[in-house]
């Protein structure tokens, strides 16, 4: 028996790194589903580079978002969290925060890479959007991974080195082009991987793990590009639990089943008045609540 890290999932396929050794390609005991990049494993070998997962270690973290009907497992044993915005096309809100929220919700630190810094003049609103996050505590790195990629590993170098970081954004951020920069041979290891899990050719919608080359250390974690993100996984005072704003609020309103919405002695409601609560987020807030709201028949069915 051998101990691995998961590098990549397809179906039912995966991809394991033994702790020594050359990769191995794995398939699952029985019809595990919830084994994701970042696992730890137990797994037999059968020769030939074939294995057989037989176990699962315990996590330290896994990150996931959600729809109606399931959490989608994203990684897990991760030391942090990256998320990719950039001025154009515009970053969504909405999306950054889901993704705060659920890296809060797993006590994993999170940090946001604002991309394509060499378009920021011509943009009067990201500066002000990127004071709301900083104002939150969250760190952000300015970088043009196009323009400046020199410029951009020597400013992640630090922060990513060491470390196990999972890297997500919406499609368009540039998040591609900051993987290339990191990792200046990814797209070939992303061919070799897509090949090994004979997830077709030009297949590179799943998610990976990297090593990061020298001079940097540590390992990224490539998921890909999404347009929504759910947290129907989460409940309201999880939610709530990771906005730092509204964290010391918790259990401050006059009524425990407070909606936050219009009853009285609201003390989220009395902290968007007094400027204490971002308005969007505050937004953001209450389509959670609603979403949560709406899906409860569905949850209640799985
Ligand atoms: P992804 O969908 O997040 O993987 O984004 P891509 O890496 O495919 O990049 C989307 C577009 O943004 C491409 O046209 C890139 O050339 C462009 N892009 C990426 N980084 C930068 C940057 O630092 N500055 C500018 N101006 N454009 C960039
Ligand atoms: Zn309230």
């Amino acid at each position: 028996m051998i101990e691995a890290t998961v590098e990549a999932r397809h179906g039912h396929r995966l991809l394991v790194l033994p702790d020594a050794g050359l990769r191995l390609a794995a398939v699952t005991r029985g019809r595990r589903n919830d084994i994701t990049v970042g696992d730890r494993v137990q797994a037999r070998e059968l020769g030939a580079g074939q294995a057989v997962i037989e176990s699962v270690l315990p996590r330290r973290n896994l990150i996931q978002r959600s729809d109606a009907w399931r959490a989608k497992p994203l990684a897990a044993n991760v030391d942090q969290v990256a998320v990719v915005i950039a001025p154009s096309p515009p970053f969504s809100d909405d999306l950054l925060s889901r993704v705060l929220i659920e890296a809060g919700a797993q006590d994993v630190p999170v940090a946001l890479i604002a991309n394509k810094a060499d378009l920021f003049a011509a943009s009067s609103e990201i500066g002000p959007r990127l004071s709301l996050y900083r104002s939150l505590g969250y760190p952000v790195f300015e970088v043009s991974a196009r323009t400046e990629p020199d410029r951009c590993v020597a400013s992640l170098s630090a922060w990513l080195s060491g470390r196990t970081t999972l890297l997500t954004g919406q499609s368009g951020m540039g998040k591609s082009t900051l993987v290339n920069c990191l990792v200046p041979d990814a797209g070939l290891r992303t061919q070799e991987i897509s090949s090994a899990l004979d997830a077709g050719r030009h297949t590179t919608t799943f998610t990976r793990l990297f090593a990061l080359p020298a001079p940097l250390s540590g390992r990224l974690i490539d998921s890909p590009g999404f347009q929504n993100f759910g947290l129907e996984h989460l409940s309201g005072s999880q939610q709530l639990h990771a906005m730092p704003e509204c964290r010391a609020l918790l259990g401050q309103c006059r009524f425990h089943s407070c909606s936050h919405r219009d009853e009285p002695g609201c003390a989220i409601r009395s902290a968007v008045q007094d400027g204490r609560i971002d308005a969007r987020r505050y937004a953001l807030l209450l389509r959670l609540y609603e979403e949560a709201r709406v899906s409860a028949p569905a949850s209640w069915r799985r």
